[in-house]
């Protein structure tokens, strides 16, 4: 039929493999519409040391790779200190690291909190576009009808449920 996979899949074999080309779709369409200049800096980073710290990550790194190294730390977590533009600007990074650990580290519970923010309109939200909210409504989706096991397993299904509500305007 085709043949058009340029990456390896990184998924154990008999597992997500089938999901392999559309998580490469998913990330590459996310590129697409979250397509914005690099933030000159991403953190308050005059506040304090921690501040400067992570805006320095968040400069040094790249939207292909940043990774759990640099993001992977709930409590060391550069995101929560960053902009929403930061935010924005790394929206691709997200949605590659949620794909890429559903079955290990489970990142998407990171993504989860940050786009449920402190609920309806929020920040994020409010700083984004139809187009943007509708491509979080529809991963948000996606994620809930064909890793809805995950979401379990990690005790996240509402808030997947409450973030596609906010995302949706719903
Ligand atoms: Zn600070």
């Amino acid at each position: 039929m085709h043949n058009k996979r340029k990456h390896p899949t990184r998924y154990a074999p008999g597992c997500c493999g089938r999901y392999a080309e559309l998580d490469m779709d998913w990330i590459n369409e996310a590129k697409r519409i979250f397509r914005i200049e690099k933030p000159e800096h991403f953190t308050n980073y005059t506040h304090c040391e921690e501040c400067e710290e992570h805006d320095q990550t968040l400069n040094r790194s790249t939207i292909d790779s940043i990774g759990l190294d640099e993001l992977g730390n709930p409590g060391w977590n550069p995101i929560c200190f960053s902009s929403v533009e930061g935010k924005k600007y790394y929206m691709p990074s997200f949605i590659r690291l949620s794909l890429e650990t559903m079955h290990s580290e489970f990142y998407l519970g990171q993504l989860l909190s940050c786009l449920e923010g402190d609920g309806k309109e929020n920040k994020l939200y409010c700083a984004c576009n139809a187009e943007q909210r509708s491509f979080i409504t529809d991963f948000i989706e996606y994620i809930i009808l064909h890793h809805t096991e995950q979401l379990e397993a990690n005790g996240c299904e509402m808030e997947a449920l409450k973030v596609q509500g906010i995302w949706s305007n719903a």
